[in-house]
């Protein structure tokens, strides 16, 4: 039986340990929150494994076996949150209105966290269990899904994974990828008396701007995935020149372009390439530089038949009723450990709408079910 009191605790224990990620605003990282985890784990008897992946920023894995030939079942959630928002009231004081917890990661996703060590709690002394459980709690997601990336490399492997994030108990069998690049446009610098005597690279992006919108966009909008849509492709920041009286010689864009499963910076790359190629009979100035990517996740699906949904979309079932079988535009953990060959589904508690706000909070009923979800997943429904 898995208590409310027991899951409100253990959720306001976790929000109480800053673990703001480094790379964003400078927190405290993932380190405290890991050694209280290890911590915890070694109280239900394990023997947790607590690796840096960057000095100080650990990863924290355990496994609960089962029966020799038994099924492998992951359970990941991320360690770190993003920084309080401007005006958060008391982020690392968890506070309880009702049903509600607030405070920072208390949505995304130290609820998933909390409901997963429940989980393991509660089978620890379920004889005949036959699948092996393992926990992992991973640094670095909000910003490149550093931990994850560690873990697969490290050649952990399972035969399913449930990746915890607030998808309001729905089994998310699908997310896009992400990749973030620059493209810069070279012009040639002039006096602003004479601008015919430079090359505007201003002017040159504004047209680069406009193809991406006109002729890449609705390429974009004819690819379609059943539970994700179409591709997108977003133009996020744009710098250029030095002064009104300097006719400018770069502009540079940041984009970032949202990736169906299957989709790779190279495909992305050679689209561009082909866009440019269509202009220059029409912009003959027109240099275009297109950078590698900063940042890039691929996509993630598991066939809605596979083993991994079709358990995680009954133990839903039985403690919930039905819930869709869905998929987010957003990217996870998930990413990494699919792009290995471990099937995964994202499934949490806490929406989404809540997570990254200044009133983040999660509703401690979906924690409760949520343990009692993956309590189900981990012994083998
Ligand atoms: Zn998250």
């Amino acid at each position: 039986m898995i208590e409310r009191t027991e899951a409100v605790g253990l959720l306001s224990d976790l929000v109480r340990i800053p673990s703001v990620n480094p790379r964003l605003g400078g927190g405290a990282g993932e380190g405290a929150l890991a050694r209280f985890l290890a911590e915890y784990l070694r109280g239900l008897g394990l023997t947790p494994t607590v690796t840096d992946v960057e000095p100080g920023r650990p990863n924290v894995l355990a496994r609960l076996p089962g029966k020799p030939g038994g099924t492998h079942l992951l359970f990941e959630a991320h360690l770190d949150t993003v920084s309080p928002s401007h005006g958060q009231v008391g982020p690392f004081v968890p506070r309880l209105d009702g049903d509600r917890l607030y405070g920072r990661g208390a949505c995304d996703t130290k609820a998933s966290m909390a409901a997963m060590l429940l989980a393991a709690k509660a089978i620890l002394g379920a004889r005949e269990r036959g699948t092996t459980v393992s926990l992992a709690f991973a640094m670095g997601e909000e910003n490149g899904f550093d931990g994850a990336r560690h873990l697969a490399a490290s050649g952990f492997r399972a035969d399913g994974a449930v990746v915890g994030e607030p998808t309001g108990l729905d089994v998310v069998a699908a997310h896009k990828g992400v990749v973030r690049w620059q493209m810069t446009t070279t012009g040639k610098s002039a006096h602003s008396a004479t601008p015919q005597a430079g090359i505007n690279a201003i002017g040159l992006m504004a047209r680069l701007v406009q193809a991406l919108d006109d002729r890449l966009l609705p390429q974009l909008g004819m690819r379609r995935h059943p539970l994700l849509g179409s591709p997108t492709l977003s133009v996020g920041r744009i710098t250029g020149g030095l002064e009104a009286n300097v006719v400018p010689d770069r502009c540079t864009i940041d984009l970032d372009r949202r990736l169906l499963p299957g989709e790779t910076w190279a495909g992305v790359r050679g689209e561009l390439e082909e866009l440019l190629a269509s202009l220059a009979g029409e912009f003959p100035d027109l240099r275009v530089t297109i950078e590698d990517p900063y940042l890039e996740s691929r996509g993630m699906e598991a066939p809605v038949d596979s083993a991994i949904v079709r358990m995680a979309e009954e133990a839903v079932r039985r403690i919930d009723g039905g819930h869709p079988i869905r998929g987010v535009p957003y990217c996870t953990d998930a990413a990494c450990l699919a792009a290995v060959g471990i099937p995964c589904v994202v499934l949490g508690p806490g929406h989404i709408e809540q997570a990254h706000t200044e009133a983040e909070y999660v509703d401690v009923q979906q924690v409760v079910k949520a343990a009692a979800i993956y309590r189900e997943l981990m012994l083998g429904v």
